[in-house]
C-alpha cells in the first residue's frame, strides 16, 4: 500500500482510545476522509498542533481499501486557526463552514478549487477579514462548485432576462429567480432586491470577500436580506436545518449600524 500525500483541513477530532483519535479531514486531493491518528494523545506525538480544529496541515496517510478508516502516518501544521482562541464570531463562522463541508460532501469526492477557496477564507477569518462577506462567498462557492449555482439574472424556468421592478422573486425550490409569469402558483418564494442578486452573482465569481471597500456593505439592510436568503437556499439543498446557522445573527447586522 502506497502512502498518499495531500493538504487538508481538520473538520473534527473524535476520541478513539486513550491514546488515539479519529480525525475528519477535508483534503485537497481526496475530499473528505477519516483517519485514525494512533498515539495522538501521547506526550510526544507526530501530529503536534496539526490535528486541531480547522488547522491546515500537510498529511500522509495509508488508505484502506475497505470501508475502514485510513491510517494517518504524518501531519505537519501549515496554519493553525487562531481566531478560535480569541474571537467568538470568527470561531462560529469556522464551525459553520465545517458543518457545511461535512454535510455537503460525500467522502472521497475531491473539489480542489473549492478547497483552495476554503483555505483562503479560513486564513481571512484569522486575519480579521469582514465575516459576512467571507462566509457568504464560501456558501456561494459551495453551491457553484457542486453544480447548484443559483440563477440570478434569468428566470430559472423560462429563461427570461427581463424583470420589472426593483425586487426579484427567488424560488428556493428551483434555485434561482423566476419571472412574474412563472412565479404564479409557486411556493417558497423569497423576495430579493435586484442589486443584491447581482452582488451575490459577483461574489460567486471574484474575490470581493477580500476587498477592503465594498459599496454594498453600506446599503441599509443588505446583510439581513442576504443571510435570510442564503439560509433558506442552503437548508433547502441539505434537506434540513443547519445547527450553527441560527447563531450567526451577527452576520446580518449592517456594519454601520452597530
Ligand atoms: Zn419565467
Amino acid at each position: 500500500m502506497n502512502p498518499e500525500k495531500t493538504e487538508g483541513m481538520v473538520l473534527r477530532v473524535v476520541e478513539f482510545s486513550e491514546t488515539s483519535c479519529v480525525v475528519w479531514w477535508f483534503t485537497r486531493d481526496f475530499g473528505r476522509i477519516n483517519t485514525l491518528a494512533k498515539g495522538a494523545y501521547r506526550k510526544r506525538n507526530p501530529f503536534e498542533g496539526a490535528i486541531d480544529l480547522l488547522a491546515i496541515s500537510r498529511l500522509v496517510f495509508l488508505s484502506k481499501s475497505s470501508e475502514g478508516l485510513d491510517l494517518l502516518t504524518e501531519a505537519r501544521l501549515e496554519h493553525s486557526f487562531r481566531a478560535g482562541r480569541r474571537d467568538l464570531h470568527g470561531l462560529l463562522c469556522g464551525y459553520h463552514l465545517v458543518e457545511l463541508v461535512t454535510r455537503w460532501f460525500d467522502s472521497h469526492d475531491p473539489h480542489p478549487e473549492f478547497y483552495d477557496s476554503l483555505r483562503d477564507s479560513v486564513r481571512a477569518i484569522d486575519q480579521g477579514g469582514y465575516l459576512p462577506r467571507i462566509v457568504t462567498s464560501m456558501e456561494l462557492r459551495l453551491l457553484s462548485s457542486t453544480g447548484y449555482e443559483p440563477a440570478w439574472d434569468r428566470c430559472v424556468d423560462c429563461g427570461a432576462t427581463e424583470f420589472a421592478g426593483p425586487r426579484l422573486a427567488f424560488s428556493t425550490l428551483d434555485g434561482g429567480v423566476v419571472c412574474s409569469r412563472c412565479r404564479a402558483g409557486r411556493r417558497q418564494i423569497v423576495s430579493v432586491r435586484r442589486e443584491i442578486a447581482s452582488y451575490l452573482q459577483r461574489l460567486t465569481r471574484d474575490d470581493r470577500e477580500q476587498a477592503a471597500d465594498e459599496p454594498m456593505d453600506k446599503v441599509r439592510g443588505v446583510w439581513g436580506e442576504i443571510r435570510g436568503l442564503m439560509g433558506q437556499v442552503l437548508q433547502h439543498r441539505l434537506g434540513g436545518p443547519l445547527k450553527v446557522l441560527p447563531l450567526l445573527t451577527f452576520l446580518a447586522r449592517n456594519p454601520n449600524s452597530d
